[in-house]
Protein backbone atom coordinates (compact mmCIF):
# COMPACT_ATOMS: atom_id res chain seq x y z
CA UNK A 1 0.00 0.00 0.00
CA UNK A 2 1.31 3.27 -0.99
CA UNK A 3 2.19 6.17 1.88
CA UNK A 4 0.97 8.90 -0.57
CA UNK A 5 2.25 12.22 0.62
CA UNK A 6 0.26 14.45 -1.58
CA UNK A 7 -0.48 17.80 -0.74
CA UNK A 8 -3.85 17.23 1.31
CA UNK A 9 -2.35 14.50 3.41
CA UNK A 10 -3.00 15.45 7.25
CA UNK A 11 -1.39 12.55 8.44
CA UNK A 12 1.34 10.21 6.47
CA UNK A 13 2.82 6.75 8.19
CA UNK A 14 5.98 5.54 6.32
CA UNK A 15 7.25 2.08 6.91
CA UNK A 16 6.49 2.12 10.65
CA UNK A 17 7.23 -0.65 12.60
CA UNK A 18 5.61 -0.90 16.17
CA UNK A 19 6.57 -3.76 18.77
CA UNK A 20 5.62 -4.18 22.19
CA UNK A 21 8.46 -5.86 24.42
CA UNK A 22 8.54 -7.70 27.75
CA UNK A 23 10.44 -10.37 29.40
CA UNK A 24 9.85 -13.71 27.14
CA UNK A 25 6.92 -11.55 24.85
CA UNK A 26 7.60 -9.60 21.81
CA UNK A 27 4.62 -8.37 20.35
CA UNK A 28 4.95 -6.69 16.40
CA UNK A 29 1.44 -5.05 16.76
CA UNK A 30 2.29 -3.25 13.54
CA UNK A 31 4.41 -4.37 10.61
CA UNK A 32 6.05 -1.88 8.21
CA UNK A 33 2.82 -0.29 7.84
CA UNK A 34 2.33 2.36 5.27
CA UNK A 35 -0.80 5.00 5.00
CA UNK A 36 -1.94 8.53 4.45
CA UNK A 37 -4.62 9.93 5.83
CA UNK A 38 -6.27 12.97 3.54
CA UNK A 39 -8.39 16.50 4.63
CA UNK A 40 -12.09 15.42 3.36
CA UNK A 41 -11.92 11.41 3.69
CA UNK A 42 -13.62 9.12 6.30
CA UNK A 43 -10.78 5.73 6.23
CA UNK A 44 -12.66 2.62 8.49
CA UNK A 45 -10.16 0.66 9.63
CA UNK A 46 -10.93 -3.04 10.27
CA UNK A 47 -9.65 -6.52 11.57
CA UNK A 48 -9.72 -9.44 14.21
CA UNK A 49 -9.11 -8.78 17.80
CA UNK A 50 -5.80 -8.20 18.65
CA UNK A 51 -4.16 -7.36 14.87
CA UNK A 52 -3.09 -3.99 15.82
CA UNK A 53 -5.75 -1.64 14.85
CA UNK A 54 -5.66 0.52 17.94
CA UNK A 55 -1.82 0.95 17.97
CA UNK A 56 -2.19 2.02 14.31
CA UNK A 57 -4.80 4.63 15.55
CA UNK A 58 -2.20 5.72 18.49
CA UNK A 59 0.69 5.84 16.48
CA UNK A 60 -1.81 8.74 14.01
CA UNK A 61 -2.10 10.79 17.20
CA UNK A 62 1.21 10.59 18.53
CA UNK A 63 0.31 8.95 21.44
CA UNK A 64 2.42 5.99 20.60
CA UNK A 65 5.86 6.10 18.59
CA UNK A 66 7.16 4.21 16.08
CA UNK A 67 10.44 1.74 16.76
CA UNK A 68 11.31 1.92 12.78
CA UNK A 69 9.84 3.73 10.14
CA UNK A 70 7.79 7.50 10.36
CA UNK A 71 4.65 9.09 11.15
CA UNK A 72 4.60 12.74 9.24
CA UNK A 73 1.86 15.31 10.06
CA UNK A 74 1.55 18.04 7.39
CA UNK A 75 3.18 20.94 8.26
CA UNK A 76 1.05 23.78 10.06
CA UNK A 77 -0.93 20.56 12.13
CA UNK A 78 0.02 21.77 15.51
CA UNK A 79 1.48 19.71 18.00
CA UNK A 80 -0.34 17.95 21.20
CA UNK A 81 -3.96 17.66 21.12
CA UNK A 82 -4.41 21.14 19.24
CA UNK A 83 -6.07 20.21 15.68
CA UNK A 84 -5.89 16.65 17.03
CA UNK A 85 -8.74 14.59 18.38
CA UNK A 86 -9.00 11.16 19.44
CA UNK A 87 -12.07 8.72 21.24
CA UNK A 88 -10.19 6.52 22.98
CA UNK A 89 -11.58 3.27 23.83
CA UNK A 90 -11.66 4.43 27.18
CA UNK A 91 -13.08 7.82 25.88
CA UNK A 92 -11.18 9.74 28.91
CA UNK A 93 -14.02 12.01 29.84
CA UNK A 94 -14.05 14.02 33.11
CA UNK A 95 -16.61 11.54 35.10
CA UNK A 96 -17.43 14.71 37.54
CA UNK A 97 -18.37 17.21 34.65
CA UNK A 98 -21.56 16.93 32.99
CA UNK A 99 -21.58 16.10 29.40
CA UNK A 100 -21.86 19.37 28.48
CA UNK A 101 -18.88 20.92 30.08
CA UNK A 102 -17.29 17.95 28.89
CA UNK A 103 -17.98 19.19 25.15
CA UNK A 104 -16.86 22.54 26.29
CA UNK A 105 -13.68 22.49 27.32
CA UNK A 106 -12.85 20.30 24.60
CA UNK A 107 -11.53 23.91 23.00
CA UNK A 108 -8.93 24.51 25.06
CA UNK A 109 -8.10 27.24 27.53
CA UNK A 110 -11.26 29.10 26.53
CA UNK A 111 -14.66 27.38 26.83
CA UNK A 112 -16.74 26.40 23.91
CA UNK A 113 -19.87 28.41 23.45
CA UNK A 114 -22.75 26.28 24.97
CA UNK A 115 -25.00 26.31 21.69
CA UNK A 116 -21.98 25.26 19.59
CA UNK A 117 -21.47 22.29 22.27
CA UNK A 118 -25.39 21.65 22.60
CA UNK A 119 -25.33 21.58 18.96
CA UNK A 120 -22.38 18.64 19.08
CA UNK A 121 -24.59 16.79 21.97
CA UNK A 122 -27.34 17.04 19.58
CA UNK A 123 -25.62 15.87 16.44
CA UNK A 124 -24.91 12.56 18.21
CA UNK A 125 -28.69 12.26 19.60
CA UNK A 126 -28.18 13.89 23.31
CA UNK A 127 -30.05 16.74 23.36
CA UNK A 128 -31.36 17.18 26.78
CA UNK A 129 -28.53 15.08 28.27
CA UNK A 130 -26.15 18.13 28.51
CA UNK A 131 -26.59 18.94 32.52
CA UNK A 132 -26.07 14.86 33.32
CA UNK A 133 -22.57 14.34 34.80
CA UNK A 134 -21.12 11.72 32.96
CA UNK A 135 -21.00 9.29 35.72
CA UNK A 136 -25.26 8.98 35.79
CA UNK A 137 -24.91 8.19 31.93
CA UNK A 138 -25.04 5.07 30.53
CA UNK A 139 -21.90 3.16 28.64
CA UNK A 140 -23.38 4.72 24.96
CA UNK A 141 -24.04 7.64 26.22
CA UNK A 142 -20.77 8.43 27.66
CA UNK A 143 -19.04 6.99 24.00
CA UNK A 144 -21.26 9.93 22.22
CA UNK A 145 -20.31 12.48 24.54
CA UNK A 146 -17.14 11.45 23.61
CA UNK A 147 -17.81 11.49 20.18
CA UNK A 148 -18.91 15.02 20.09
CA UNK A 149 -16.07 16.27 22.16
CA UNK A 150 -14.09 15.02 19.11
CA UNK A 151 -15.74 16.64 16.12
CA UNK A 152 -16.82 19.93 18.19
CA UNK A 153 -13.63 21.52 17.37
CA UNK A 154 -13.58 20.70 13.68
CA UNK A 155 -10.12 19.05 14.07
CA UNK A 156 -7.62 18.55 11.09
CA UNK A 157 -7.53 14.78 12.23
CA UNK A 158 -9.79 13.11 13.63
CA UNK A 159 -9.13 9.53 15.04
CA UNK A 160 -12.13 7.69 17.23
CA UNK A 161 -11.52 3.49 18.49
CA UNK A 162 -14.52 1.55 17.60
CA UNK A 163 -16.77 4.29 18.66
CA UNK A 164 -19.91 2.30 17.75
CA UNK A 165 -19.24 -0.20 20.05
CA UNK A 166 -21.96 0.32 22.60
CA UNK A 167 -24.51 1.18 20.55
CA UNK A 168 -28.15 -0.13 18.91
CA UNK A 169 -27.86 0.73 15.17
CA UNK A 170 -29.65 3.89 15.44
CA UNK A 171 -27.13 5.63 17.77
CA UNK A 172 -24.31 4.19 15.65
CA UNK A 173 -25.77 6.00 12.65
CA UNK A 174 -26.11 8.72 14.74
CA UNK A 175 -21.91 8.77 15.38
CA UNK A 176 -21.13 7.90 11.46
CA UNK A 177 -23.15 10.65 10.35
CA UNK A 178 -21.50 12.61 12.83
CA UNK A 179 -18.01 11.52 11.77
CA UNK A 180 -19.34 11.49 7.88
CA UNK A 181 -20.21 15.48 8.89
CA UNK A 182 -16.66 16.12 10.16
CA UNK A 183 -15.11 14.66 7.15
CA UNK A 184 -17.16 16.56 4.80
CA UNK A 185 -16.35 19.92 6.77
CA UNK A 186 -12.75 19.45 6.23
CA UNK A 187 -11.44 16.92 8.85
CA UNK A 188 -9.19 13.61 8.01
CA UNK A 189 -11.53 10.95 10.18
CA UNK A 190 -9.94 7.61 10.88
CA UNK A 191 -12.28 5.10 12.49
CA UNK A 192 -11.77 1.26 13.82
CA UNK A 193 -14.75 -0.47 13.80
CA UNK A 194 -16.33 -4.55 14.05
CA UNK A 195 -19.32 -3.39 12.38
CA UNK A 196 -19.48 -4.23 9.02
CA UNK A 197 -22.46 -2.55 8.55
CA UNK A 198 -21.53 1.14 9.30
CA UNK A 199 -18.35 0.83 6.31
CA UNK A 200 -21.01 1.82 3.45
CA UNK A 201 -20.52 5.25 5.19
CA UNK A 202 -16.46 5.78 4.82
CA UNK A 203 -14.94 6.55 1.56
CA UNK A 204 -11.81 3.89 2.05
CA UNK A 205 -11.39 0.65 4.26
CA UNK A 206 -7.98 -0.41 5.13
CA UNK A 207 -7.52 -4.14 6.89
CA UNK A 208 -5.06 -4.94 9.68
CA UNK A 209 -4.19 -8.30 10.08
CA UNK A 210 -1.04 -9.53 12.30
CA UNK A 211 0.20 -5.73 11.92
CA UNK A 212 0.33 -5.67 8.24
CA UNK A 213 -2.06 -3.11 6.09
CA UNK A 214 -4.06 -3.86 3.28
CA UNK A 215 -6.53 -1.55 1.06
CA UNK A 216 -10.32 -3.66 1.15
CA UNK A 217 -11.77 -1.92 -1.97
CA UNK A 218 -15.17 -3.49 -1.99
CA UNK A 219 -16.10 -2.76 1.62
CA UNK A 220 -16.04 1.26 1.23
CA UNK A 221 -18.83 2.83 0.01
CA UNK A 222 -18.71 4.48 -3.52
CA UNK A 223 -19.92 7.86 -4.62
CA UNK A 224 -22.73 10.19 -3.22
CA UNK A 225 -25.31 6.93 -2.31
CA UNK A 226 -22.61 6.46 0.52
CA UNK A 227 -24.29 9.26 1.90
P1 LIG B 1 -6.53 -4.36 18.20
O1 LIG B 1 -6.84 -2.93 18.47
O2 LIG B 1 -6.70 -4.74 16.75
O3 LIG B 1 -7.25 -5.30 19.12
P2 LIG B 1 -3.95 -3.81 19.45
O4 LIG B 1 -3.25 -2.75 18.72
O5 LIG B 1 -4.63 -3.44 20.73
O6 LIG B 1 -4.95 -4.57 18.46
O7 LIG B 1 -2.90 -4.96 19.80
C1 LIG B 1 -2.02 -5.51 18.81
C2 LIG B 1 -1.14 -6.56 19.45
O8 LIG B 1 -0.29 -5.93 20.42
C3 LIG B 1 -1.90 -7.64 20.21
O9 LIG B 1 -1.19 -8.85 20.07
C4 LIG B 1 -1.85 -7.17 21.65
O10 LIG B 1 -1.93 -8.25 22.54
C5 LIG B 1 -0.50 -6.48 21.72
N1 LIG B 1 -0.47 -5.36 22.66
C6 LIG B 1 -1.26 -4.26 22.65
N2 LIG B 1 -0.91 -3.41 23.64
C7 LIG B 1 0.12 -4.00 24.29
C8 LIG B 1 0.94 -3.61 25.40
N3 LIG B 1 0.76 -2.44 26.03
N4 LIG B 1 1.92 -4.47 25.79
C9 LIG B 1 2.14 -5.64 25.13
N5 LIG B 1 1.41 -6.07 24.08
C10 LIG B 1 0.42 -5.25 23.65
Amino acid sequence: MSADAGADAVVTIVDATRRYRSPGNDVVAIDRASMAVHAGELVGIVGPSGSGKTTLLELLVRWQVPDEGAVHHASGLPHGWAGVAHVPQGLGLLTELTALENVRIAGGSTLLDVAVAEAALAEVGLDGLGGRRIHEMSMGEQQRVAVARATVVAPALLVADEPTAHQDEANADRIVGALRACADAGSAVVMATHDRRVLAAMDRVVVVRDGRLSEDPRAAGTGPDRH
